[in-house]
């Protein structure tokens, strides 16, 4: 058992995002997943920290003003879906999504005083799709990316590693980040999913060149090959990259249980990729941060992301093993640039 708290942020407040008829990303999301936490009697050490807004200045540090005033004009628009077709907005939706993203930048904060080592904000509207200038698939605000720029602005870090493993690629997330070293983005989704970007190829521009990467993974992927992916290139990621803190685009819709993809990681799955990632922070003294993406298998959600709680809280003795996966290898080495390989897979994949 870990001898620090995991820190997490809950709140009846994103259950205030709604719609009677959408029944994708939905209240009942985190309205199960709290009933169930507070049931589990292994999860009682986890302390809850109290949330805010984010203000307009910090919304607009990585989405621009032009954007804001459409979200807050579209959100009195009687059509929910006047601005997108999947992203409803009604005129609660700006204020629940400035508390979905301050939820993350108050943990951060708590993070960074040294009070807990890792935490998880239980928080929805997700945003890993909003990108500077657009949101699209049922994200508002980015909510990691406006944590990594608070990093960065209020905390001075300048090493940050944003790892995605949510099924579908965090186009918002790498839209932010591009052109910059200080943060780098590894996402890791099912290849022909929306939002149809996250191609290997797209690698980050100028001083970000190399610090944007894509694993595209093929359908019926599952706990092997994630585990090859993890053990393999996020290892060698962290290794070289030094991060001083690791935020986690935690989503559970690659699991085989929801129908949204066709990828096949199981609750257990999804307990070994945390434990990887913890012993990886460990291993460099980075702090961890999770955030909540996407899930819409309210079943598969819940047990998903209470198995991550868990192996918050219990973290590894000593490295974790991993799978050797030999598709999952050569699914990289047959779609990565060189370059990527170069810098930061030299050792395990190519010659
Ligand atoms: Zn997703």
């Amino acid at each position: 058992m870990s001898g620090k708290k995991i820190g997490i942020i809950q709140d009846p407040c994103f259950f205030e995002h709604r719609l009677e008829t959408v029944t994708k990303e939905c209240p009942e999301r985190v309205r199960r997943l709290y009933l169930d936490i507070e049931q589990e009697p292994e999860l009682s050490q986890l302390v809850c920290y109290p949330l805010r807004a984010v203000s307009d200045e910090e919304i607009c540090r990585v989405h621009s003003e032009l954007y804001l005033r459409q979200i807050l004009d579209h959100a009195v628009n009687p059509n929910p879906y006047s601005y997108d077709a999947d992203t409803y907005l009604t005129p609660e939706s700006p204020h629940v999504a400035r508390l979905s993203a301050g939820g993350c930048l108050a943990l951060a904060d708590i993070l960074m005083t040294g009070e807990i080592d890792s935490g998880f904000a239980l928080v929805r509207p997700p945003g890993h799709h909003a990108e500077i200038g657009r949101g699209t698939g049922f994200c508002i605000f980015n909510n990691i990316a406006m944590t990594a720029q608070h990093l960065i602005d209020r905390h001075g870090l300048s090493r940050i590693l944003i790892i995605d493993f949510d099924v579908h690629h965090g186009n918002g997330t790498q839209d932010i980040f591009y052109q910059t070293d200080q943060v780098l983005t590894l996402s890791i989704h099912q290849n022909n999913l929306f939002p149809f970007t996250g191609k290997s190829i797209e690698i980050g521009q100028g001083e970000g060149l190399g610090y944007n990467i894509n694993i595209p993974v093929p359908p019926q992927f599952g706990d092997a090959e994630y585990s090859c992916i993890f053990g393999t290139i996020v290892q060698n990621v962290v290794e070289n990259y030094l991060p001083q803190v690791i935020l986690v685009s935690a989503g559970y819709d690659a699991h085989e249980d929801d129908l949204i993809s066709q990828t096949n990681i199981t609750t257990a799955g999804y307990y070994a990729i945390t434990q990887a990632l913890s012993h990886f922070a460990k291993s460099i003294d980075a702090r961890l941060l999770f955030l909540l993406e996407g899930g819409y298998n309210l079943d598969s959600l819940s047990k998903s992301v209470r198995a991550s709680l868990r192996a918050l809280s219990n973290p590894p003795i000593g490295s974790p093993s991993f799978r050797h996966a030999p598709r999952a290898i050569k699914a990289i080495e047959n779609e990565w640039p060189p370059e990527l390989i170069l810098k930061w897979a030299p050792a395990t994949i190519g010659t």
